[in-house]
């Protein structure tokens, strides 16, 4: 099999051939059809994570080895399986939910794998889709994508996932009142699209870039602001009569973090999902005085993951650009994701 490796933080992905893996015990093995170039594979492919001060969060510190094959939101095909591999047959298009755990902990017998803190993640701790095969550990973690186009369903597994993980951290507000969304790129329009899709009220978008609000407003946003206006926490309250209740910043500096924050009313949470990185000083007595609730949110769980192919499949696929684009151009893509000028998702599918 053929794979696109990091075999060193920073450089150019690496053209690995290995023998194509056999599945065994309940491993099943997938023709990968459709792989997406995620923002946090920057992250992978820089090996670190900002924070703040300086200071750097060195992701081979964190369990993860070199030469990695990078991609995280696959959708594929079986393949193979091996001999304790049940509910599933050769030809099935599934999704692959990446987000593994040791399925032993208590975390993990409660359902949320993706916080395992001996994650056995897909395209992070373990081969992902940066190649022509992926090897899945269990059948459990293959996901119907019914007429969904490969390419449509895989970017559910990380970018869908995580920000109806973010909403659903929101309770009711939601439903009963505007919120608040910090980033308008794909996560931002991901994010407004499930909302409407989850029977929202809608949300006040901020973002720096005027492209990016004016992409929001196109998307259905109630209202745009300025991120980097001096008087944004009070347009972005302007906008929310009753308060705001609920924020989720898909950005995650310390700027957005800190505006998130500024804007709560009394009991509002803030849902912080955004890795950009960076660090904020908060006077500690708000915290108890606003009675403020910061929650992160890290990509979603297995039940969340069937709920949201349900909701996609129910209500139409996110109206988020997709780009096709052959797997040999993965380094490619990681670049131009870089420099900012890839339009919409890029997702891999198999060269010729
Ligand atoms: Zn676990
Ligand atoms: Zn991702």
């Amino acid at each position: 099999m053929k794979s696109y490796d990091v075999a060193e933080c920073g450089c150019p992905l690496k053209l690995f051939e290995r023998p194509t893996p056999q599945p065994a015990g309940t491993e099943v093995l997938l023709r990968v059809l459709a792989a997406g170039v995620c923002h946090s594979d920057l992250h992978f492919w820089e090996g670190s994570y900002d924070l703040g001060g300086g200071k750097k969060l060195k992701l081979t510190d964190r369990g993860m080895k070199l030469p990695l094959t990078m991609g995280h939101e696959n959708v594929g095909e079986v393949v193979a399986m091996g001999p304790e591999a049940k509910g599933v047959k050769i030809g099935d298009r599934r999704l692959a939910y990446p987000w593994i755990g040791c399925g032993q902990c208590m975390v993990c017998r409660r359902g949320e794998e993706n916080l395992c803190l001996k994650a056995s993640f897909l395209g992070v701790h373990r081969p992902g889709g940066y190649a022509d095969h992926l090897l899945v550990p269990h059948p459990r973690y293959l996901y119907e994508i019914g007429d969904l186009a490969p390419e449509v369903a895989a970017p559910l597994a990380c970018s869908g996932i995580t920000t109806y993980g973010a909403l659903k951290k929101l309770g009711s507000v939601p439903q009963e009142q505007p919120i608040v969304i910090i980033g308008a790129g794909g996560l931002g329009l991901m994010c407004l699209s499930l909302l409407k899709k989850m029977g929202g009220k809608g949300a006040i978008v901020v973002d720096i870039d005027a492209v990016k609000r004016e992409a929001a407003k196109k998307a259905g946003a109630l209202a745009v602001v300025d991120g980097r206006a001096a008087d944004a926490v009070k347009q972005i309250q302007g906008h929310c009569p009753d308060g705001v209740w609920g924020a989720v910043d898909l950005v995650g500096s310390g700027d957005t973090v800190k505006l998130g924050t500024d804007c709560l009313t009394k009991g509002g949470k803030l849902v912080v999902v955004g890795l950009f990185g960076g660090e904020i000083t908060l006077p500690t007595a708000y915290i108890p005085m606003r009675a403020m609730n910061i929650q992160g949110s890290y990509v979603g769980t297995p039940a969340e993951m069937k709920e949201l192919l349900d909701l996609v499949r129910r209500a139409r696929p996110p109206a988020l650009p997709i780009t096709k684009r052959p797997l040999p151009e993965a380094y490619q893509c990681l670049q131009e994701l870089k420099e900012g000028k890839l339009v919409g998702r890029a997702v891999l599918v198999p060269a010729g």
